[in-house]
């Protein structure tokens, strides 16, 4: 049985004060949610205060990227894994399809910030997905091998424990169009035989994969009922704490 992980990505948005204010608002929300891992991943900046003020609480805290450097060093604009760990963080996320887009990030960067994560030992939460394009001509499996061989080679089989994956088809980010539940199963499953082929079936059969893509109350339930489908990454509706504590709470199967 495999623990569902609801993560909450709060991507550009909030102040530390507003931060602070949709964490507290969540925590008695989500305080039963027993079933399933909670997590939130404010900006940077508000890391610590928000970490400071769910101390005790069942919500953890992710990063929502680190750098590929694992050392302190000369890299202006980095914030390190480690620095992740020393502010409260459990988990970070990495490959969000908004950093490869827009920011020019390639799969060897998302392995080095795989392991970069693993070696301070988050939790990482390694996004992969298609783009409506890709999906159109074909090739999305194509897409989503490549994505999850190269940002997750040369894991030992203990690390691999401590990896998530999202999928997140790019389409669907932000856009209100969610995969269908079955559209999802079907690439969970093959993500999941991807896995057992790189690495171990045993190792494939605990290997938690999210969905993410305009998840929302009304349709959490829908997808969690597939076989292969172990939570959700969320990004508009984990902005507001009723929202998302829907979403946590009716995750449960
Ligand atoms: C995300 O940012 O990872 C995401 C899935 O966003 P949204 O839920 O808004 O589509």
């Amino acid at each position: 049985m495999r623990r569902p992980v609801i993560a909450g990505n709060w991507k550009m948005y909030k102040t530390v004060s507003e931060s602070v204010e949709t964490a507290l608002a969540l925590k008695p929300l989500v305080a039963n949610a027993n079933h399933c891992d909670v997590v939130i991943a404010p900006v940077f900046t508000a890391l610590k205060t928000v970490a400071d003020r769910i101390e005790g609480s069942n919500i953890r805290l992710s990063g929502q990227d680190c750098s590929t450097e694992v050392e302190e060093g000369a890299h202006t604009g980095e914030v390190a894994a480690s620095m992740l760990r020393d502010v409260g963080c459990s988990h970070v996320i990495v490959g969000h399809s908004e950093r490869r887009q827009f920011y020019g990030e390639t799969d060897t960067m998302v392995q080095k910030k795989v392991l970069a994560g693993i070696s301070m030992g988050l939790n990482v939460i390694m996004c992969v997905g298609e783009s409506l394009g890709q999906r159109d001509q074909g090739i999305a499996e194509n897409v989503v091998s490549g994505q999850l061989t190269g940002g997750l080679s040369g894991l030992t089989a203990s690390d691999l424990d401590r990896i998530i994956v999202a999928y997140e088809p790019v389409w669907a980010i932000g856009t209100g169009r969610t995969a269908t539940p079955e559209q999802a199963q079907e690439m969970h499953a093959f993500i999941r035989r991807v896995f057992a082929e790189g690495h171990s079936a045993e190792a494939a059969q605990k290997l938690r994969i999210l969905y993410g893509g305009s998840v929302k109350p009304d349709n959490v339930a829908g997808l969690m009922s597939q076989d292969d489908i172990d939570g959700a990454l969320v990004g508009g509706a984990s902005l507001k704490a009723d929202s998302f504590a829907q979403i946590v709470n009716y995750s449960r199967a």
